[in-house]
Formats: C-alpha cells, structure tokens, sequence
C-alpha cells in the first residue's frame, strides 16, 4: 500500500528527516514511536502531502505522493488526523461529517454518516452540537469520523490518545482494532506506548530522524534495553 523510500525531508534548510524507509501492508496498522521532536509528526506530513520531501520517494500503490495540501492527497486516499485539527467550531457535529463527506466524492464509499455514528455512539448522541462545544474524546472521535468519511485508503493518525481520559482510551483503542479488522490501512503515532502496541501488528522506533529500530509490536514492547534507550521508558 504506501512504501517510503530513503526519504529525507524538513522544514526549508532545516532537515528533519534522513534516509527514512519501511513500507506498510495493505489491511495492517504501522506504529511509530520515539520522544518528542524526532520527527514522527514531519514523516506523517511528508506522507499526507503538506511537507515536501527533497529526496527519495513515497508512493502510494505504486504511484508517487508528496507536496500535496490536504484536499489533494483525501482524493488520493490519504487522510491525515493531526492534533483534531480541521474541526469547525460552529458547525454542529454532523455538518462537520457532511463537509468531509464531500472530499470523497469519486472514491468507493466504505464509510457512511450511519456508520461512523454506530462506530462512535457518543457522537449520534452528540449530532446537533457545535464542534466548538465538544470534549477532548469527542473532538478525536469526530476527526477520526471526519477522516473516514473522506474514504481513506490509509489513515494516518497523530497522536490519538493525547489528552484523552482512561476510559476514552480503551473505547478509542477497541475501535482502531475494529477497523484493522475491517481491513483499514494505518499508521498510528502516540506517546502512549500501549496505544501502539495494543492496535498495530508492527512498529517503528525513531531517533532523529531516522529509523532505529523496527519489529513486531509483540517483540519490540518486551525489549525493555531499546525502549529504555530511545524512549527513555
Ligand atoms: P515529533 O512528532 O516526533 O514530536 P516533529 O516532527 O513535530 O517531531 O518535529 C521534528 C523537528 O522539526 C523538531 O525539531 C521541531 O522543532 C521541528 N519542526 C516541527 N514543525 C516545524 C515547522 N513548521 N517549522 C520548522 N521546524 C519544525
């Protein structure tokens, strides 16, 4: 499905990224873990579009993505959920899901309003209220929502579970695994290590910009060494 090739990237002459590969299977969930300013949030944007990558390549199903702003690369399949960003304050719950719906005209529709309300029933509950009046988990809930309307083949999620209660989490963290069972593409960024470890099948460790360490999620949380070294955990 996507396949990052040797990819450096950054923000004008300040480099952030350096000789980043992996690639992701179709109907599997990609972890990325590392401390804060190694570049977990710049490799998402390289992959949506909005951060230009200055060498190497990223492709998605074999055609090659990048320097997209965010209306091009949902027509492309990628949908990017960044800090809840992109929620309209004023709009109640279900016009902020009608707007994203409307990016995806010209994709095969797996998603639907009906849909996204039985995934998230808090936000059925929630339908005629403001955006701008929503708590943390249901600001997350409703771009999540947002971004599958968009039809994604791949989801790529920044920091999920930021923020959020206890509770929120597991509902959060039960619903990303339902959607890897629905076949859903993704990647998942979160501070909170079992957040990763609990939704994706394997996980990157970055340091740097670069890619330390990779493996299986079930291996990787057992090696306490690598953990403790890039993660300081
Ligand atoms: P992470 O997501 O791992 O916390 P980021 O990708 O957000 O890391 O940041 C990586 C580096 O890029 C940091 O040094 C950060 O300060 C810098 N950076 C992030 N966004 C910008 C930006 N818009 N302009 C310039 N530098 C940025």
């Amino acid at each position: 499905m996507l396949e990052v090739n040797g990819v450096a990237a950054g923000y004008g002459r300040f480099g952030v990224l350096s000789d980043v590969s992996f690639s992701v299977s179709e109907g599997t969930f990609m972890g990325i873990v590392g401390r804060n300013g190694v570049g977990k949030t710049t490799l998402l944007k390289a992959i949506a579009g909005p951060v230009k990558v200055s060498s190497g390549a990223i492709r998605l199903r074999g055609e090659s993505t990048g320097s997209l702003d965010p209306s091009q690369s949902a027509k492309r399949g990628v949908s990017l959920v960044l800090d809840r960003k992109g929620i309209f304050r004023s709009l109640t719950v279900r016009e902020n899901l009608a707007l994203a719906h409307r990016l995806s005209a010209g994709r095969t529709q797996r998603w639907s309003m009906t849909s996204v309300f039985e995934m998230f029933p808090r936000l059925s509950e929630r339908a005629d209220a403001p955006g701008g009046g929503l708590s943390g988990g249901e600001q997350q809930m409703l771009a999540i929502g947002r971004a599958l309307l968009c039809q994604p083949d791949l989801l790529l999620l920044d920091e999920p579970t930021e923020g959020l209660a206890p509770l929120i989490v597991h509902e959060l963290v039960a619903t990303l695994n339902r959607l890897r069972a629905e076949g859903l593409t993704a990647i998942v960024v979160d501070q909170r290590l079992e957040t990763v470890f609990d939704t994706c099948g394997e996980v990157l460790v970055m340091s740097r910009g670069s890619i330390a360490a990779s493996g299986a999620a079930d291996d990787l949380r057992r090696r306490g060494d690598l953990l403790q070294e890039h993660l300081g955990v």
